[in-house]
């Protein structure tokens, strides 16, 4: 018989009595043990009872793949031989992981590696926090230290957003692993009734939303979900849950030569958001090239010019220079790449 699932129980809902419960919970949650012979504290028949009936770690084979800049890729092969990627992302004030929300994407941008992969299959709330605390296990910190969450991995969160929400309440319980909602941010591609019900959670995360385009017939060629989806819908969404949680808004904006790169698109981005009053800031995202892309990427200097007509109308701006490139971690590169060279089996021992 499979054993069940530990992680990402709420602590009161975790095995054992009373007190016994917080244990676990620290254990798990706040110093990060991937096996019950960890947690010492604990007497040693109810470890090996708990060993018996409970499993912690969620995946067959963790693979790293470490970059030069220190970023590292992580890639799960899970207990049904699929397989999702995450990214550690250590700067120097704080540690960021990006994490997956899907096994590829059913959206398939034109310009992203995981979207030509095709749609594997929706994680479950345990494999997309189980990704933060592997990370951290192998990373050897204590999961604590992680305080920033990035769901900009593979897949589209909203299209499996009760999965996501029970990951998210898990982050930010105070008895689990205690982060800041303001510290977790969700990217989209832009799904209005998605954007609602994830205010309706009331998670109070920060949204991102990757716009891309300010014009349906620039965005359909790039995104097929515009088709049904036009911007003015999406924004109307977006300034809706601004209304709610009052947290700046991020506009994600992949940076395409020749189709979403002219001055007069930026300065229509700027009236898309100045319209709403959305308080939001736009991050330029320099296109990261993989095999097979049919699009490239604006050069450097197009960028800048870009993001000078931004500021100039008033809107706050930045270029968002990728990590982990060269081990394809970057933004759009997840597509799971062959095997790095440090290799655990979490699910042999
Ligand atoms: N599905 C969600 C979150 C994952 S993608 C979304 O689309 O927002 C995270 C970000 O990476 C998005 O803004 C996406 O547009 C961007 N991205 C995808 N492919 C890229 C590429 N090749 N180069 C740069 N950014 C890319
Ligand atoms: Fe999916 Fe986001 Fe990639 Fe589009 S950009 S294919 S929505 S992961």
């Amino acid at each position: 018989m499979r054993r069940s699932i530990l992680a990402p129980k709420p602590p009161d809902e975790l095995p054992g009595e009373g007190y016994r419960k917080r244990q676990i919970a620290a254990w798990l949650y706040r110093k990060g043990a991937r096996d019950f012979d960890e947690m010492t504290d604990l007497p040693r028949a109810l470890r090996r009872e708990l060993a018996q009936n409970w499993r912690i770690a969620e995946f067959e084979l963790i693979q790293a793949f470490p970059s030069a800049d220190g970023s590292v890729k992580y890639l799960f092969t899970l207990l049904d031989g699929k397989q999702t990627e995450a990214v550690y992302l250590p700067y120097k004030d704080r540690k960021t992981v990006c994490l997956s929300s899907q096994v590829g994407c059913p959206v398939g941008c034109t310009f992203c590696a995981t979207g030509a992969l095709g749609f594997g299959r929706n994680l479950s709330p345990w494999e997309i926090l189980d990704q933060l605390l592997a990370i951290a296990h192998y990373q050897g910190i204590p999961p604590t230290e992680i305080r920033n969450v990035v769901l900009m991995g593979m897949g589209e969160p909203l299209l499996n957003l009760e999965a996501v929400a029970t990951a998210v309440r898990r982050m930010v319980d105070k008895n689990a692993l205690g982060m800041s909602p303001r510290r977790v941010t969700l990217s989209t591609v832009g799904i209005p009734k998605g954007i609602r019900r994830l205010g309706e959670e009331d998670l109070g995360v920060k949204l991102a939303l990757s716009l891309h385009a300010p014009d349906d017939a620039t965005r359909r060629k790039i995104i097929p979900t515009a088709k049904a989806y036009p911007v003015e819908e999406i924004m109307d969404a977006v300034a809706e849950y601004f209304e709610k949680t009052k947290r700046r808004v991020t506009f994600e904006y992949v940076m395409l030569k020749g189709v979403n790169d002219a001055p007069e698109q930026a300065r229509r981005v700027a009236r898309l958001i100045k319209d709403r009053r959305i308080v939001a800031h736009v991050n330029l995202i320099p296109f990261n090239p993989w095999e097979g892309a049919p699009v490239e990427g604006t050069s450097r200097a197009g960028i800048r010019r870009f993001a000078g007509v931004l500021e100039a109308e008033g809107i706050p701006t930045t270029i968002r220079w990728s990590r982990g490139v060269d081990v394809g971690a970057a933004c759009g590169q997840l597509a799971l790449k062959e095997a790095g060279p440090l290799t655990f089996h979490p699910g042999r021992v």
